[in-house]
């Protein structure tokens, strides 16, 4: 007896197999792989998703826990006829907790909604990005998410209090509950955030709260290049405030995204690079912005007057990934380094790029304060689809070499997914990757759990 004839257990609308489903839920931001799942399942309850691994188990089915998919590591696909348990139906949000500052997510919540629950008690769950209208809470967990906000925040880990897990085998942990302080031994929380779902299926989760920021001030300088903006960094970690974010984007970035939206280019000129500061509990801004631009740290600035201008600002910076898709294909990576070693970094990548691959457009954007970049390498326009990946196949390896050259990371945020499994080793020793497969084999022992991601197919499927 197979796994779908095993369904009449679950509810008559648990499962289905109609093909354009089935492609839109196979496929993730990535888009480069062809999505052919066999079955989509959607849980309303932990005891359904508990329920349906043990089965899965038995039958040794292949399943992919799925989110918003708005992921670009492609850990969220499912091209070879793998099961997909989307948590979408699980979007309960219980009431706040205002005094323990927490409150208590299905997997499925979506996390701008998460926003919008917490806001009207002055309290906010500080994991914010451009994807944040519809990707959810146990994805970002599973991904451990990073964003615009981690600067001041940290990732996503720093933000989850509890998490319910349900293993491959059926198996349901309730781990850390709500508690800030648990000082029981090695925190089994950690294992699966950021194990993009190779380890266990997170149901639910405590989600730690902030209080909302009162005000934040945005500015945007333009630079001459990366140099300078790293001398503006290192002015303002030392302003008359708190950082909530420092993003970098460069002209042929700004250049794009403008000839994409009708949006309004707020300098006269043309720099090498520009910066959006975000700063709250500012004092004195007329001061430090004066002082900027007499030590010769910035060429332009515009500081936004109100809520509106703010907003502007902010788009130039995240419309920044979308209007490179609109107006080519891009290559992306998200690669991390220690911040000191960002314009070393970028000026050997543009020296790889421009000896080797003359004629690919590098454009660069990213959280700068958190030493994360996005590397986006464009098509030329008379280079065909397919040379263009196989070469990009030859390039990553070059790069990922430098980064490690650099003491940096192949994924600062994206994860690993199936777009960089095969890059594991730039970044982890061969002890950590054994460690890797050993936690592998033992919390999921049949491999079903979204095999092929982060440590490719070694693991056994079935024994
Ligand atoms: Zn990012």
């Amino acid at each position: 007896m197979n796994l779908r004839d095993r369904l009449a257990d679950f509810p008559a609308d648990f499962a289905t197999d109609d093909p354009s489903t089935l492609a839109e839920y196979g496929r993730d931001w990535t888009k480069v792989h062809t999505p052919s799942p066999s079955l989509l399942v959607r849980p309303r309850t932990t005891d359904e998703v508990s329920r349906f691994l043990r089965l899965a188990s038995a039958e040794n089915v292949a399943v992919v826990p799925s989110g918003g998919r708005t992921g670009l590591a492609g850990g969220a696909v499912a091209a070879r006829g793998e099961v997909v348990l989307s948590l979408e139906r699980m979007r309960r949000m219980d009431p706040v907790d205002t005094l323990g500052a927490t409150v208590r997510v299905q997997a499925g919540a979506i996390t701008e909604q998460v926003h919008q629950h917490c806001a009207p008690l002055g309290l906010t769950w500080p994991v914010d990005f451009a994807s944040k209208g519809s990707s959810q809470v146990g994805g970002n967990i599973a991904t451990n998410a990073g964003g615009v906000k981690v600067i001041r925040y940290g990732l996503t880990r720093n933000w989850v209090l509890g998490l319910e897990v349900v293993l491959a085998d059926g198996t349901v942990l309730e781990l850390n509950g709500a508690l800030e302080k648990n000082n029981t031994g090695a925190d089994l929380r950690q294992l699966f955030i950021g194990s993009e779902g190779t380890l266990g299926v997170i149901t639910e989760a405590t989600l730690k709260l902030t209080r909302l920021p009162a005000r934040l001030d945005v500015m945007l300088f333009a630079v001459a290049d990366l140099s300078a903006a790293v001398a503006l960094f290192r002015a303002a970690r030392k302003g008359p405030f708190t950082l909530s974010a420092f993003e970098v984007f460069s002209d042929r970035c700004l250049a794009r995204l403008l000839s994409h939206r009708k949006l309004r280019d707020p300098f006269a000129e043309r720099h090498g690079y520009y910066v959006l500061v975000e700063a709250e509990a500012a004092e004195d801004l007329e001061g430090f912005t004066t002082k900027l631009f007499e030590d010769g740290l910035a060429a332009d600035g515009v500081l936004a007057q109100h809520g509106g201008q703010a907003a502007e600002l902010w788009g130039l910076r995240e419309g920044i990934s979308e209007s490179l898709s609109a107006t080519g294909l891009p290559h992306k990576n998200d690669v991390a380094l220690p911040v000191a070693a960002l314009e070393a970094f970028t000026q050997d990548l543009e020296a790889l790029v421009a000896a080797e691959y003359p004629g690919f457009e590098v454009n660069i954007f990213g959280h700068m304060g958190d030493g994360n970049l996005h590397v986006n390498v464009m098509k030329p326009e008379s280079m065909d689809r397919a040379a263009f990946l196989a070469t990009t196949k030859r390039l990553d390896p070059q790069m990922f070499e430098l980064v490690k050259r650099h003491h940096g990371s192949i994924s600062a945020e994206h994860g690993i997914g199936l777009l960089k499994r095969d890059y594991l080793s730039y970044s982890r020793s061969p002890a950590e990757i054994a460690l890797l497969r050993g936690l592998k084999a033992t919390l999921d022992p049949r491999g079903i759990l979204n095999p092929g991601k982060i440590l490719g197919d070694s693991v056994p499927q079935s024994r």
